[in-house]
């Protein structure tokens, strides 16, 4: 069964490039009934910090991935790789190396002055356990000296490191803690981790993580190192390109649904598919889809994406993103009375939102109370003529049946025998019910405030 991972070190908030990591990860694994686990990579106690695990944890809740079982500390971990380091002491593809800093320093320089590699070669690899001295000593794995490294990358293909360019990693410090490369090594094989699917900054990593596999015998996992995203510019992704954060995309109103599609977009394709359900990504995400140059942010496709996800989600769905929305933002939760009046307006106030704000603000004319306020655009097309044309059509709508249709036929013969064209009398009645000029159409917002506050908003107006 596939086992994947997130790794991420609580070092801030859940960065947009984490986020398509984890995504990629929890499709691959899902997809495939498998196992998504989650490892807290804290052993950099200075940088972590609690907050910021719960932040990543709180992104990836939003964005609707969750693991399986408790999210793994590797700090927690730290007695288990160091007892690894000397399994792998006793095994002998480990030895004590004693050297201390300065010997390590005259051997690069001799190097340096040489012209040979600085690479450095511990004396101690073939040392005589006998001739060992009393003193403080780090754990180093023995690298392969002749040859070549391949790391089979599911996305780079084969990458190819000529031994001699790896050097005896340190696996366990003098103080007994172990480093970063062993840890993350122990803890994927501990959790029987299958499948290494993160950014390929660790492309390079991987080497120095393959020579632990090996001097433990341990099967290796899959490798799929996925370039990096890059900003619109396509330039790599610094903080001058605004929202990295998981969080920003959440307070500018994006649903998860829109933002799940929008991150399986970054860096992997299905065919032309540009918009697609999670249902589909989990039943379509595969390792060759992923395409090996770096992806580039692009808000306007967000926003389309966006766009359709808002068009295409069950009404109740679309309330309870809108209110955790709000909610999120600071506001009061929508009260049971404005919780009716969105259900009843969110189905046309949809149809070009392309965030929760803007379904919000295409909402306004349906929340807004009256007496409604025209703004100053709107007040102008209330002049005489307007209000006479509101108050000569309201009787006519009185008994009409409260449909979209019958409602336009009865403005339309209104209209007629005024001989007017029908939008002079849609701007009056429009700043009227919204009190604005941008609103969703005449006769739909009409359907949606009902008979009663129809004609009462007509007839505030009209006064
Ligand atoms: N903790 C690493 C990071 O946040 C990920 C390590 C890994 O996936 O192996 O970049």
């Amino acid at each position: 069964p596939v086992v994947t991972r997130f790794a991420p070190s609580p070092t801030g908030f859940l960065h947009i490039g984490g986020a398509r990591t984890a995504l990629f990860n929890w499709l691959y694994a899902r997809g495939r009934g498998g196992r998504f686990l989650l490892r807290i990579e804290d052993t950099d106690r200075a940088r972590s910090s609690p907050e910021a695990t719960a932040a990543i944890l709180k992104g990836l809740s939003w964005l609707g991935l969750d693991w399986d079982g408790d999210a793994v500390s590797q700090a927690a971990q730290a007695p288990r790789h160091a007892e690894i380091a000397h399994e792998m002491l006793a095994a002998g593809t480990a030895y004590k190396c004693f050297a201390t800093q300065e010997e390590i320093q005259a051997f690069r320089d001799a190097a340096k002055a040489e012209g040979r590699s600085t690479l450095y070669r511990s004396p101690w690899r073939d040392a005589d356990p006998e001739t060992h001295p009393d003193a403080p000593f780090v754990i180093r794995v023995k690298a392969p000296l002749e040859g070549e490294t391949v790391i089979r990358d599911a996305v780079q293909g084969d990458v190819t490191i000529r031994n001699d360019q790896l050097d005896d990693m340190v696996v366990l410090r003098s103080d007994g803690t172990p480093v970063y490369m062993l840890a993350v090594v122990v803890d994927d094989h501990d959790m029987g981790v299958t499948h290494v699917i993160r950014g390929d900054d660790h492309l390079n990593n991987a080497a120095r993580q393959l020579l632990v596999y090996r001097a433990m015998g341990w099967e290796e996992p899959v490798w799929a190192h996925i370039p990096l995203i890059h900003g619109e510019d396509g330039k790599k992704l610094s903080k001058r390109h605004g929202a990295l954060g998981v969080e920003d995309y959440v307070a500018m109103g994006y649903p998860a649904p829109a933002m799940r599609n929008y991150l399986a977009r970054l860096g992997w394709s299905h065919g032309d598919d540009e918009f697609f359900s999670t249902e589909d990504a989990l039943g379509w995400f595969d390792l060759t889809g992923i395409g090996r140059a770096p992806a580039r942010l692009d808000f306007k496709k967000l926003a389309n994406l966006s766009g359709q996800h808002i068009a295409a989600m069950e009404t109740p769905a679309l309330l309870s993103g809108l209110a955790a929305w709000r909610e999120a933002s600071g506001e009061p939760p929508f009260n049971a009375e404005t919780s009716s009046i969105l259900e009843r307006a969110l189905p046309l106030a949809r149809e070009r939102a392309k965030t929760y704000p803007d379904l919000l603000d295409k909402s306004a004319f349906a929340l807004a109370q009256r007496p409604i306020n025209p703004d100053e655009k709107a007040a102008k097309a209330l002049d005489d003529e307007g209000r006479s044309l509101v108050r000569g059509l309201t009787p006519h709508l009185q008994n009409v049946n409260w449909q979209r249709t019958e409602l336009e036929t009865a403005a339309t013969a209104f209209a007629t025998k005024k001989d007017v064209g029908l939008g002079k009398i849609a701007s009056p009645l429009r700043s009227a019910l919204a009190g604005r000029t941008a609103t969703p159409s005449v006769f739909d917002m009409m359907v949606v405030l009902g008979r009663e506050e129809t004609l009462a908003r007509l007839r505030d107006a009209a006064s």
